[in-house]
């Protein structure tokens, strides 16, 4: 998009508020109006008190001026602060859209996108886009108006010596274009690197634990050091080329003064120019500098605001999750036949999963084993949908699950994983997230039973109004995952995927947590990516995954008796105990 269709695009954004628009405008043409009227009674001042002492102009005049700069200040804070509140305004709605877009927003994209840089898209960006739609705006249309006005009664003066100034125009926009595009070009930088600031601070914080035990400190401040730098390079790169701008621009300006000043001490020598009207004049063209300068200025802010815009709008028109299913689904079966699946990441990548082929009957356990890499999360990341495979389908009861619709497809399946995902937020409001969040007390309690989690629950002080820190760091790992079991008890689902829910405990906790999953999967299809395979002994089926095919599949004990992969796996297991 180029910079015009950004432009009008943001102002889009500004047609809801219309009305506070038009006062804004109103306030600042009122304030820019103004401008001009001060050099005009200068050569009334002049003429009239000083040359010809008319008495009724020197009580007038001091009058005329307070008067006009009372209109100037109101008028001016009016439209200064009703452009505030629509920028604001669209600051939050642009805010609003980006997150309501990146809800929608399929998991690949969050596989591409760090989470700095979407981040900084949401705090760093916006705020550009913000100075460039309003305050930008507002010295567009107040300065604007000024200079217009101010060239307006410097021709009406004289127009022979304004036409002279008016030749350094060309040389303005020329300066003014070459500056703009490398002001933009910084600007897009800028913001790619204050991704990469934000991307450094939050993995830090993600992974200071890490960084506390492996030392790494001095790697982590070295990394931050860099970018911090290349931030601060680029912020110096930025105002050098604005700052540039003013300075030439004022320098022309000079110049055309000069030779006006030259040109009309000529003029007055022939009588043709009052002293009022020469002062006026040299007045409205010195008051032109300051508003040329700013003008020059706003630049900068206009061409951050775009950059900005452009990500920003990359941001908003990126698809949502492909959801053209119209079945509805209620409460479902629980039937799900994988046919001839595959699926590759990339389009140039290796196939992750291979011809892949199942029918699992409601209710039954499928518990996935394979080496590490084997596709096991692929293939249940592609049941609800997280990714679009390849080729072949997934059935449903029957239905193609891209035939579903996504919200029902999903409101069918509960998933615990390893990484428990908790809310800062309390205890019940964890177990109750999403779906459940009308449950009763009962409901919760009855749930957190269920899970074994009661038990620890009640002992807390708060019970379940306990807060349970940042991603649950209150809580013991065990504890951690009997709330996610609660949680997807009291979603209730018919399918189940459980992600090597019980790798991280210790034999006590353990115990609870599989009595826990073992409640859980009772009357549900369940799928078990289990590593430590005495944990799914009992499984109803048990499918071998190798590079993405199956190589073997049947009960524990038909495959041990195989002596095959799984036995291989089992029994380096058995012996490692
Ligand atoms: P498993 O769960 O059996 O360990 P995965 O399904 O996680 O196996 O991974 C299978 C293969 O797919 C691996 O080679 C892995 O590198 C690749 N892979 C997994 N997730 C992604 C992803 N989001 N993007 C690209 N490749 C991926």
């Amino acid at each position: 998009m180029n910079g015009k269709d950004l432009y009008l695009r943001l102002l889009r954004h500004v047609r809801p508020y219309t009305r506070i628009f038009a006062l804004s405008l109103l306030g600042t043409v009122v304030a820019a109006a103004t401008e001009p009227l001060i050099p005009a009674l200068i050569k009334p001042l002049l003429d009239g008190s000083f040359v010809a002492k008319d008495p009724h102009t020197i009580r007038l005049m001091p009058l005329l001026l307070v008067a006009v700069f009372i209109v100037r200040g109101v008028a001016g804070f009016i439209g200064s602060v009703a452009m505030e509140w629509i920028a604001q305004r669209v600051v939050m709605d642009l805010r609003s859209a980006m997150f309501a877009r990146l809800l929608m927003l399929p998991t690949r994209y969050f596989d591409a996108h760090s989470a700095g840089s979407l981040l900084s898209r949401l705090t760093y960006d916006v705020n550009q886009v913000m100075t460039a739609a309003t305050q930008a705006l507002v010295t567009l249309v107040k300065d604007g108006l000024a200079v217009i006005g101010l060239l307006g009664w410097m021709l009406y003066l004289n127009w022979r010596l304004s036409l002279m100034a008016f030749l350094i125009a060309p040389g303005i926009a020329l300066i003014v274009r070459l500056v703009s595009r490398r002001l933009r070009r910084l600007s897009r930088e800028l913001q790619n690197l204050m991704g990469d600031l934000t991307h450094v601070i939050d993995e830090m914080l993600q992974s200071h634990k890490v960084i506390k035990i492996f030392g790494g400190q001095d790697y982590e401040q070295r990394r931050f050091h860099r970018v911090n730098n290349r931030v601060r390079q680029f912020n110096l790169k930025l105002a050098a080329a604005s700052e540039a701008s003013g300075p030439l621009v004022q320098l022309l300006t000079v110049v055309a003064l000069g030779a006006v000043i030259y040109f009309a001490s000529l003029q007055s020598a022939a009588n043709l120019i009052t002293v009022g009207g020469f002062v006026s004049l040299l007045g409205a063209m010195a008051m032109l500098l300051a508003p040329i300068k700013r003008l020059t200025k706003i630049n900068e802010q206009i061409q951050r605001g775009l950059a900005a815009a452009e990500t920003i709008f990359a941001l908003l028109d990126e698809p949502p999750e492909p959801d053209r299913g119209t079945h509805t689904l209620g409460r479902a079966q629980g039937a799900i036949q994988f046919r001839n699946l595959s699926h590759r990441y990339r389009d140039d990548g290796s196939p992750v999963i291979q011809q892949f082929n199942l029918d699992v009957r409601p209710g039954e356990t499928i518990a996935l084993v394979g080496p590490s890499g084997s596709g096991k999360t692929t293939l249940m990341a592609l049941l609800p949908r997280f990714y679009e495979p390849e080729t072949g389908d997934i059935l449903l009861d029957g239905t193609p699950i891209r035939d579903l619709r996504l919200a029902d497809l999903r409101a069918n399946i509960a998933y615990v994983s390893q990484d428990i995902v908790l809310f800062n937020d309390t205890i019940a409001a964890n177990i109750a997230y999403g779906a459940g969040f009308q449950a009763s007390a009962e409901q919760l309690a009855h749930a957190a039973e269920s899970a074994h989690a009661l038990e620890f629950i009640r002992e807390l002080p708060q019970g379940m109004e306990t807060p349970v820190g940042e991603n649950g760091a209150h809580l013991s790992g065990g504890q951690r995952q009997r709330i996610a079991i609660a949680r997807a008890l009291l979603k209730n689902a018919p399918i189940l995927i459980l992600d090597e829910a019980t790798s991280a405990l210790d034999t006590q906790s353990e115990r609870k947590v599989q009595q826990a999953l073992d409640t859980l999967r009772q009357g549900r299809t369940a799928f078990v990516i289990a590593h430590r395979l005495s944990t799914i002994e009992n499984a109803d089926r048990i499918v071998v995954l190798d590079r993405g095919c199956i190589v073997e599949i049947g009960t524990h004990h038909e495959l041990l008796a195989h002596s095959g992969l799984y036995a291989s796996l089992y029994q380096m297991q058995a012996h490692h105990k």
